[in-house]
Protein backbone atom coordinates (compact mmCIF):
# COMPACT_ATOMS: atom_id res chain seq x y z
CA UNK A 1 0.00 0.00 0.00
CA UNK A 2 3.16 2.27 1.18
CA UNK A 3 5.01 1.11 -2.07
CA UNK A 4 4.04 4.81 -3.99
CA UNK A 5 4.77 7.37 -0.48
CA UNK A 6 7.47 8.63 -2.00
CA UNK A 7 6.06 9.21 -5.27
CA UNK A 8 3.17 10.58 -3.24
CA UNK A 9 5.00 12.98 -1.21
CA UNK A 10 6.93 14.23 -4.45
CA UNK A 11 3.57 15.11 -6.23
CA UNK A 12 2.09 17.03 -3.08
CA UNK A 13 5.32 18.97 -2.54
CA UNK A 14 5.07 19.85 -6.32
CA UNK A 15 0.78 20.55 -6.21
CA UNK A 16 2.11 23.05 -2.86
CA UNK A 17 4.60 24.97 -5.23
CA UNK A 18 2.41 25.52 -7.86
CA UNK A 19 -0.65 26.23 -5.95
CA UNK A 20 1.91 29.03 -4.37
CA UNK A 21 3.23 29.98 -8.19
CA UNK A 22 -0.34 30.53 -9.25
CA UNK A 23 -1.79 32.67 -6.88
CA UNK A 24 1.38 34.69 -6.76
CA UNK A 25 0.81 35.15 -10.46
CA UNK A 26 -3.02 35.87 -10.24
CA UNK A 27 -2.20 38.66 -7.55
CA UNK A 28 -0.38 40.36 -10.26
CA UNK A 29 -2.68 39.62 -12.87
CA UNK A 30 -5.38 41.86 -11.30
CA UNK A 31 -3.04 44.47 -10.99
CA UNK A 32 -2.52 44.84 -14.63
CA UNK A 33 -6.06 46.70 -14.82
CA UNK A 34 -4.04 49.91 -14.57
CA UNK A 35 -4.30 51.56 -17.74
CA UNK A 36 -1.55 51.02 -20.42
CA UNK A 37 1.80 54.09 -20.77
CA UNK A 38 1.38 56.35 -23.28
CA UNK A 39 5.02 55.24 -24.67
CA UNK A 40 4.52 52.62 -27.15
CA UNK A 41 7.60 51.03 -26.94
CA UNK A 42 7.06 50.52 -23.26
CA UNK A 43 3.22 49.24 -23.81
CA UNK A 44 4.72 46.38 -26.18
CA UNK A 45 7.34 45.27 -23.17
CA UNK A 46 4.04 45.26 -20.92
CA UNK A 47 2.12 42.80 -23.59
CA UNK A 48 4.80 40.59 -23.57
CA UNK A 49 5.01 40.75 -19.49
CA UNK A 50 1.14 39.29 -19.53
CA UNK A 51 1.85 36.94 -22.25
CA UNK A 52 4.39 35.10 -20.44
CA UNK A 53 2.52 35.71 -16.74
CA UNK A 54 -0.54 34.18 -19.25
CA UNK A 55 1.18 30.95 -20.58
CA UNK A 56 3.39 30.20 -17.08
CA UNK A 57 -0.62 29.87 -16.14
CA UNK A 58 -1.39 27.64 -18.28
CA UNK A 59 1.42 25.17 -17.89
CA UNK A 60 1.04 25.48 -13.80
CA UNK A 61 -2.71 24.69 -14.46
CA UNK A 62 -2.20 21.95 -16.45
CA UNK A 63 0.56 20.23 -14.52
CA UNK A 64 -1.74 20.82 -11.67
CA UNK A 65 -4.39 18.68 -13.21
CA UNK A 66 -2.03 16.00 -14.09
CA UNK A 67 -0.48 15.80 -10.07
CA UNK A 68 -4.25 15.42 -9.18
CA UNK A 69 -5.16 12.44 -11.02
CA UNK A 70 -1.99 10.74 -10.22
CA UNK A 71 -2.65 11.69 -6.90
CA UNK A 72 -6.34 9.99 -6.84
CA UNK A 73 -4.60 6.91 -9.00
CA UNK A 74 -2.56 6.51 -5.94
CA UNK A 75 -5.53 6.76 -3.91
CA UNK A 76 -7.71 4.65 -5.61
CA UNK A 77 -4.90 2.09 -6.58
CA UNK A 78 -4.78 2.69 -10.13
CA UNK A 79 -1.64 4.25 -9.70
CA UNK A 80 1.47 2.03 -11.27
CA UNK A 81 -1.05 0.25 -13.79
CA UNK A 82 -1.49 0.88 -17.29
CA UNK A 83 -4.62 2.92 -17.79
CA UNK A 84 -4.63 1.32 -21.35
CA UNK A 85 -3.34 -2.26 -20.91
CA UNK A 86 -3.51 -2.51 -17.55
CA UNK A 87 -0.13 -4.12 -17.66
CA UNK A 88 2.70 -2.87 -14.74
CA UNK A 89 4.37 0.57 -15.17
CA UNK A 90 7.99 0.10 -14.39
CA UNK A 91 9.55 1.94 -11.08
CA UNK A 92 11.56 3.84 -13.27
CA UNK A 93 9.26 5.01 -15.56
CA UNK A 94 7.56 6.76 -12.80
CA UNK A 95 10.25 8.29 -11.31
CA UNK A 96 10.99 10.11 -14.67
CA UNK A 97 7.49 10.79 -14.94
CA UNK A 98 5.32 10.21 -12.10
CA UNK A 99 2.46 11.84 -13.92
CA UNK A 100 2.65 8.60 -16.53
CA UNK A 101 -0.44 6.33 -16.49
CA UNK A 102 0.42 4.36 -19.65
CA UNK A 103 3.35 1.84 -19.66
CA UNK A 104 6.42 2.66 -22.18
CA UNK A 105 4.08 0.55 -25.15
CA UNK A 106 1.13 2.31 -25.15
CA UNK A 107 2.68 5.61 -24.56
CA UNK A 108 4.75 5.33 -27.70
CA UNK A 109 1.30 3.29 -29.96
CA UNK A 110 -0.42 6.80 -28.63
CA UNK A 111 2.88 8.88 -29.43
CA UNK A 112 2.75 7.40 -33.19
CA UNK A 113 -1.05 8.34 -33.98
ZN1 LIG B 1 -0.05 -0.26 -21.63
Amino acid sequence: MKKYEAIRQQLLARREELNRRIHKMADKARHIDEPLTPDFSEQAVERQNDEVLDALGDAGRRELAQINRALARIDSGEYGACANCGRAIPEQRLEILPYSDLCVACAEKQDAR
